[in-house]
């Protein structure tokens, strides 16, 4: 297939396929998907070979949120019956992020709901950090606390994290459909700001909201243009009780032709398959693993995922290999650019469900204001056949209960 060998030679090379080129990858037929499979995972190996590298997420503080993003179960006005606590003690954290590392991880992903951080929760994220680097030795720190304020970067990268996580979820032209209480050009601020401070910054999207084949391809190309270290591909996580609850239009055909889109277009970034994998490719995550070279071990912020053993046994099954704590992740190429501006490597976070995926901190010491009835539905209803709304579990263990993490 002309397009596939195309794409497989750009990719080899770090060249940008052309927007039709990516439209063209979605348009695939089902027949076709193993070859789009392959020809992507050629890209893939290039870069990464086998390795598939394990985060691990904490959520320091779940719920209330003043912030209206659609997608959210800890959004304002959200009906979904998530956890909800405010900030975790840097010893809980801490806690919670050691038993990740014990399962594999590299990375531990510190995230918390809200609209950015005040100063005084930079300084409390800063204490979690020093805590989770004193007790974790090697281990790579992202924070994902929201729309940062003048300083806040610099602070955090002081603090010893090793890279910031603050998605651009869907494309600049359809933002406003999904969030109203901040903009697209606000994330990419917040983007910029991370760069600017030394941070690796982690930045990426969610499918299955309703948008079209040309807006997914706009904000990937919006995010190669962004240059982030890694891009986390969420897919939709529909809770009852938030606006986007019924839009179930995924399958796991379609999941992986936007995780080969994305592996063309980024083809030497960190490709994290984030929230929504377990609910929406279900038996065909293994295939997932020859696009992505990066996914969360274990549960996501609000809801839960499979058992972290069978993350592991999936990994080894498909014959890949979890990346070591000593292995660089990125390319030499962009590592060497990393390292050579004073940051580390690495990428981020994120999830569909909640807040990691997104964007921001919190209000004032987890206060969120009077919280407005959310109608099941806002979106038209599209349920794809054979959705599986069954599987989303809402997290009941880890960070903010007495029950052991998942890992
Ligand atoms: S994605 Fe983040 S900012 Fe948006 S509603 Fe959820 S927690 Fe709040």
């Amino acid at each position: 297939m002309d397009l596939l060998n195309t794409l497989v030679d750009k990719g080899l090379r770090r060249e940008l396929p052309t927007r039709e080129e990516a439209l063209a990858v979605l348009a695939t037929p089902d027949d076709q998907l193993l070859d789009v499979v392959a020809a992507a995972g050629k890209v893939r190996r290039q870069w990464f070979g086998r390795r598939v590298k394990l985060n691990y997420l904490v959520n320091l503080k779940s719920g209330l949120c003043p912030e209206d993003c659609s997608y959210c179960s800890q959004r304002l006005g959200s009906k979904a019956e998530i956890l909800k606590y405010t900030w975790l003690k840097p010893e809980e954290a801490s806690k919670a992020a050691a038993a990740g590392v014990a399962g594999g991880a590299k990375r531990v992903c510190l995230v918390a709901s809200g609209r950015g951080p005040t100063d005084r929760d930079v300084d409390r994220v800063s204490k979690t950090i020093e805590a989770i680097k004193e007790e974790n030795e090697g281990i790579e720190v992202c924070a994902c606390l929201g729309l940062l304020s003048e300083g806040q970067a610099d602070r955090l990268r002081t603090a010893g994290a090793d890279a910031y996580n603050h998605n651009l979820n869907t494309s600049e032209g359809t933002y406003g459909e999904i969030t109203t209480t901040h903009t697209y050009a606000d994330r990419v601020d917040t983007v910029h700001q991370a760069q600017a401070a030394g941070l690796s910054a982690c930045s990426g999207l969610i499918a299955g909201m309703g948008e079209s084949d040309a807006d997914l391809v706009d904000v990937v190309f919006s995010l190669r243009e962004l240059d982030p270290d890694s891009v986390p591909v969420n897919f939709l996580i529909p809770f009852e009780g938030t606006p986007l609850a019924k839009e179930w239009n995924l399958t796991p055909q379609r999941c992986l032709r936007i995780l080969a889109m994305v592996r063309f277009v980024c083809p030497d970034v960190e490709v994290r398959l984030a929230g929504g994998r377990e609910v929406h490719l279900r038996s065909m995550q293994p295939l997932a693993l020859n696009l992505v070279n990066s996914i969360f071990l274990g549960d996501y912020l609000t809801s839960e995922g499979q058992a972290g053993q069978a993350d592991l046994d999936m990994i080894a099954d498909a014959g890949f290999e979890v990346e070591g704590a000593g292995t660089t992740t990125l390319p030499r190429h962009r590592a060497d650019a990393v390292a050579g501006c004073g940051s580390h490597a690495g990428g981020c976070v994120t999830e569909s469900e909640g807040c990691g995926s997104h964007e921001g901190g919190c209000g004032p010491c987890g206060e969120a204001p009077e919280a407005e009835a959310v109608p099941a539905a806002e979106a038209p209803e599209t349920q794809v056949p054979g959705a599986r709304t069954d599987l989303v579990a809402v997290r009941r263990r880890g960070a903010g209960t007495d029950l052991a993490p998942n890992a």
